[in-house]
């Protein structure tokens, strides 16, 4: 497992990744590439259950990873991690959703898009999910069908 340290600032658009999202570590495994990334969390927070603004950092940091778009033929899965916040107003705890991850799949909206797009092709689920580098776990619901990807491998 050899790791590097990258240092250009816009590795993250050679990445498919915003350009506010720094990759900080990548981690070579066996079946996949690990981005490492962070970005600033926005000041300006407001609470998913109230809508209240008034919303304070609470506790550390969650660790999450998700899978994203393939890079030359090699799987891709980042790794983050997440704010949690308390809302001072309806006291609801929450965790910071970057515009850039699938609110409930665990994937990156490019890697969403990506695979909406080609379901719009004439490709069985299984080529899709063999040319994305992910496997099919589940198929949910989705319009006509969906992707639950995998964990880390
Ligand atoms: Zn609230």
């Amino acid at each position: 497992m050899a790791t590097h340290k990258p240092t250009h600032p816009k590795l993250s658009l050679l990445a498919g990744l915003p350009v506010d999202v720094t990759i900080t570590n990548i981690v070579k495994h066996e079946h996949c590439d690990e981005l490492y990334v962070s970005f600033s969390t926005p000041q300006q927070r407001s609470c998913p259950h109230c809508g209240s603004n008034d919303c304070v950092i609470k506790g550390p940091k969650r660790k999450q990873t998700v899978r994203h778009i393939p890079h030359a033929q090699r799987g891709t899965i980042v790794t983050l991690f997440k704010q949690r916040f308390l809302c001072k107003a309806c006291c609801a705890t929450f965790y910071e959703q970057p515009q850039w991850l699938h609110p409930s799949l665990h994937m990156t909206q490019a890697l969403f898009t990506t695979l909406v797009l080609d379901l719009t092709q004439m490709l069985s689920i299984t080529m899709i999910a063999r040319q994305n580098k992910i496997k099919v776990l589940k198929r949910i619901s989705y319009g006509l069908h969906s992707f639950e990807t995998f964990r880390k491998e």
